[in-house]
């Protein structure tokens, strides 16, 4: 049970808790957040107990790119940002409330000059457009410095398809893809040109190579703020996808305090080493959460462990 400091407000949670399990095959993490139903907490115990039982496929390759976070901050901060992670991709985040199109236009310009005209830009409106602002965004943005692609620009797949199709621009989704079917009603409604999966949610490596050879769109593996033992499980599924286009979202460990290994899976140079780190003892007392806590997450474990075969 560890309880991890995050250095920023994300997701609006300073801390990100979960479980660690341990089995013939080496470590899981359990950490669905704290507001998920049990239902949904299933899937991702059954990719704990896929890390812990089974482990992974076989890699076919040893190094994954990763890209860097820009969060929405100032054009001076972005640069900044980039600068210091040393990736060839940078992901910013756009459709902030409260901000508008040309915050979102002087970021990107100055994350694209950071980067240099080799780099790849690459923006996240986390579904805060509607149809009509993405397409006008979109294009400005594209005009502007030249996307690589807009994840999840609105929040109904229809709206996806909407943007597909009335701009040059690549889409990807995310928050579309929560749950097992949701790649499939993507894929059927061709609402995006990239799948973005997280292994937790979707039930494990191999849950999510099975979705990868389904829909037969291009996989961005991206991570939901795990510590590196998570991470990990992601790390697996990008090194074992037969294709491997894009950067992946596993450059995440930054944004936590604190790891529970004492080698965290960070990128250099823009690139994961594919391997898996094991939790350290001291790093596990250090970040251990408080009792009452720990009661809360035994009694999820309860609840969550002996259903996570069945469906939901
Ligand atoms: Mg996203």
């Amino acid at each position: 049970m560890f309880s991890l400091p995050l250095r920023d407000r994300f997701r609006g949670i300073t801390r990100r808790e979960g479980v660690l399990i341990v089995g013939p095959a080496g470590w899981g993490e359990f950490a669905p957040f704290l507001e998920y139903g049990d239902a949904e907490a299933r899937s991702w115990w059954a990719a704990a107990e896929e890390a812990a039982t089974l482990g992974w496929p076989a890699p076919v390759r040893e190094q994954v790119p990763v890209n860097c976070i820009v969060p929405a901050v100032t054009a001076e901060r972005a640069a900044e940002i980039v600068r210091a992670s040393g990736c060839r991709t940078a992901k910013v985040k756009v459709a902030e409330q409260g901000q508008g199109l040309a915050d979102d236009l002087a970021r990107v310009a100055a994350v694209r000059e950071a980067l240099g005209p080799e780099g790849r830009v690459r923006v996240d409106a986390n579904g805060g457009w509607s149809a009509a602002e993405a397409v006008a965004a979109v294009r400005a943005l594209d005009a502007e410095v030249g996307l690589e692609y807009v994840e999840q620009p609105c929040q109904r797949v229809e709206d996806l398809a909407r943007v597909r199709r009335e701009t040059d621009v690549l889409v990807a989704a995310d928050e579309s893809i929560r749950k097992a079917d949701d790649p499939y009603r993507v894929a059927e409604l061709e609402a995006a040109d990239i799948a973005v999966l997280k292994v937790a949610p979707l039930g494990g490596v191999r849950a999510c190579l099975t979705i990868a050879e389904q829909i037969g769109l291009p996989i961005v593996v991206s991570s939901a703020v795990d510590s590196s033992v998570g991470l990990a499980a992601g790390l697996a599924l990008a090194a074992a996808l037969p294709e491997l286009p894009y950067a992946c979202g596993l450059g995440t460990q930054a944004l936590l305090e604190n790891d529970v290994v004492a080698d965290p899976l960070a990128p250099v140079d823009g690139l994961l080493s594919v391997r898996r780190p094991v939790p350290d003892l001291e790093r596990l007392r250090a970040v251990r959460a408080d009792d009452e806590r720990t009661a809360w997450w035994l009694d999820r474990v309860a609840r969550v462990a002996p259903l996570a075969g069945r469906p939901a």
